[in-house]
């Protein structure tokens, strides 16, 4: 198709429709018109509520007023994810987004932490990590410096539904045209099998030139219409179900999320300033609905708020994310579980991928190719670190834990694991949203030990490798004595 785009039309106003329209309208700004179609009727998935730290970028981009967003959305910081019984039952670790220590003469600091334990260093990596020194003292701060080694990286809680709602507002403050029904037909091109229009229950016929179906697990346009077809990963992510349910907020407000492994799948819990978010990620394979919301509501820490919301899902992800004049986005576009609270970013960085490759003179087919295979290496990554939690386990307790463990995983991850095993070495592969430090706490936390260090950390002095842990340490442990609890920030910080 040749045509210029001069009307995108976005079906679905969840969290990716709204995400969607914000982008692009900010961005684009005159250049199109954006038309958004949801229906209150149909509603959305309810669920999401954890970030990672790019969308604070999002935001910014977006020219959203953080006490204004932290107020709107009861939203929290979130400083890392707290995995418990993962590798054993009883055991814990933090995936934080800071980074432990720091590297030095360019090679990364857990070479040098392994020599120093060699030489008698007591204590574990997470010790020499700004975030997880503030999540064990339940503090928070915004913590910037010139020297990556004294920042805090965060992301946020937050409800999902006020996010979307906030984002409408802003949307329509900008021009785009919000219209509410329930969609029940969609008309092709005749010659190339694009899509001309939708048509709403009342017989409104809604015209575009580029769709972003943003419609949720069905994938009214890409999937129902279009038929491209779907990746399927359970074989690698055996959870096919979650059930949710908020329960009254706890009483100190933690700047991380819970991730609490049971014997077929894992229960989050997230912190909001006026609830807590529950869910339990499930494998029907395993447990019935009716012993998953048991499990769930047996471990709600505090009085639940809502009936249960179950909700069914296929791991994997749609062959092409743009389709003729279709770009997936947001659950229609695949589903990566939400153990590393990916799916949000997912859509944030499909829009953005989209704005770079923005068919303003038509659509031209290098350009969605381009665009299918940085999506298609983008969900690969994820899903490799995804699988990393579960197959690297040493729990004997169910056999759920010992058929993840047995599989046979994507070579490219167990590359991964074996350069790590036998060296320590870790690379961060071409734009993987997860960094070494990623890669290392989570390998370290499911009990991967490195067999060798580099040998550069072999060539400090035993003074000199204890002396640098010292000073890293003193230099982490710092900011934690100056800065207040969460709670106090969010209160003095946006009057929560
Ligand atoms: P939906 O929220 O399902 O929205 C679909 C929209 O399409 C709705 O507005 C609906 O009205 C509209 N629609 C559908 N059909 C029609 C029609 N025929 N006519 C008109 N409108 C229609 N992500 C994270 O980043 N962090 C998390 O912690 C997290 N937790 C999750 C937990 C679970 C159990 C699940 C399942 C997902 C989780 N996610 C998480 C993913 C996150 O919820 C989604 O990525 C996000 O909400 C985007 O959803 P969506 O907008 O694509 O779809």
């Amino acid at each position: 198709m040749n045509k210029a785009v001069k009307n995108v039309v976005i079906v679905g106003g969840g969290t990716a429709g709204w995400i969607s329209a914000a982008v692009i309208k900010r961005l684009i700004g005159d250049g199109v018109d954006v038309n958004l179609i949801e229906s209150e009727d149909i509603g959305t998935v309810g669920v999401g509520e954890a970030t990672i730290p790019p969308i604070i970028t999002l935001n910014n981009v977006l020219g959203l007023d953080e006490k204004e967003f932290l107020r709107e959305t009861n939203a929290t910081m979130k400083l890392a994810i707290k995995f418990e019984n993962w590798r054993v039952k009883g055991e814990s670790y933090f995936h934080t987004f800071g980074a432990p220590g720091k590297s030095y003469a360019f090679c990364h600091f857990h070479h040098y932490f392994k020599r120093a334990q060699e030489l008698g260093l007591k204590g574990s990596i997470w010790d020499y990590d700004l975030n997880y020194l503030a999540c064990e003292a339940g503090k928070f701060a915004h913590i910037k410096s010139p020297d990556p080694i004294i920042e805090m990286p965060y992301a946020y809680h937050f409800d999902a539904s006020l996010y979307a709602r906030f984002l409408r507002r802003k949307c329509e403050e900008m021009g785009v045209v919000r219209t509410e029904g329930i969609i029940t037909s969609v008309q092709q091109h005749s010659d190339d099998g694009f899509i001309q229009s939708v048509t709403l229950k009342n017989g409104q016929v809604i015209n575009g030139d580029l769709f972003i179906d943003c419609s949720g697990f069905k994938g009214l346009l890409t999937q129902q219409t279009l038929n491209t077809g779907y990746e399927d990963w359970s074989h690698w992510l055996p959870c096919d179900r979650a059930v949710a349910m908020p329960s009254e907020r706890f009483e100190k407000t933690l700047p991380y999320t819970r991730s609490i492994a049971h014997s077929a799948g894992w229960q989050w819990r997230i912190p909001l300033q006026h609830r807590n978010g529950n869910g339990l990620v499930y494998s029907s394979n395993y447990y019935s609905d009716d012993q998953a919301l048991e499990l769930l509501s047996s471990n709600l820490d505090t009085k639940p708020l809502a009936d249960p919301n179950f909700i069914k899902f296929r791991t994997g992800r749609r062959r092409k994310q743009w389709n003729k004049n279709v770009i997936a986005v947001g659950l229609s576009s695949g589903f990566l579980e939400p153990l590393e609270s990916t799916s949000i970013h997912l859509i944030q960085s499909a829009v953005v991928r989209l704005i770079h490759l923005f068919p303003h003179d038509g659509i031209k087919q290098k350009q969605v190719d381009e665009y299918n295979k940085q999506s298609q290496l983008e969900f690969e990554q994820i899903r490799d670190f995804i699988i990393l939690h579960y197959h690297v386990n040493e729990r004997n307790d169910s056999h759920f834990w010992k058929d993840v463990r047995e599989m046979e995983v994507p070579e490219s991850l167990t590359h991964k694991i074996e350069l790590f095993k036998a060296s320590g070495n870790l690379f961060r592969e071409q734009n993987d949203l997860f960094l070494e430090s990623s890669w290392l706490q989570v390998l370290m936390g499911q009990g991967v030990n490195q067999q060798d260090y580099h040998p550069l950390a072999k060539s400090l002095s035993e003074q000199k490798i204890m002396e640098l842990m010292q000073n890293i340490k003193r230099i982490k442990d710092e900011p934690i004595g100056k800065i207040s609890s969460h709670d106090d920030f969010l209160k003095q910080y946006c009057g929560s």
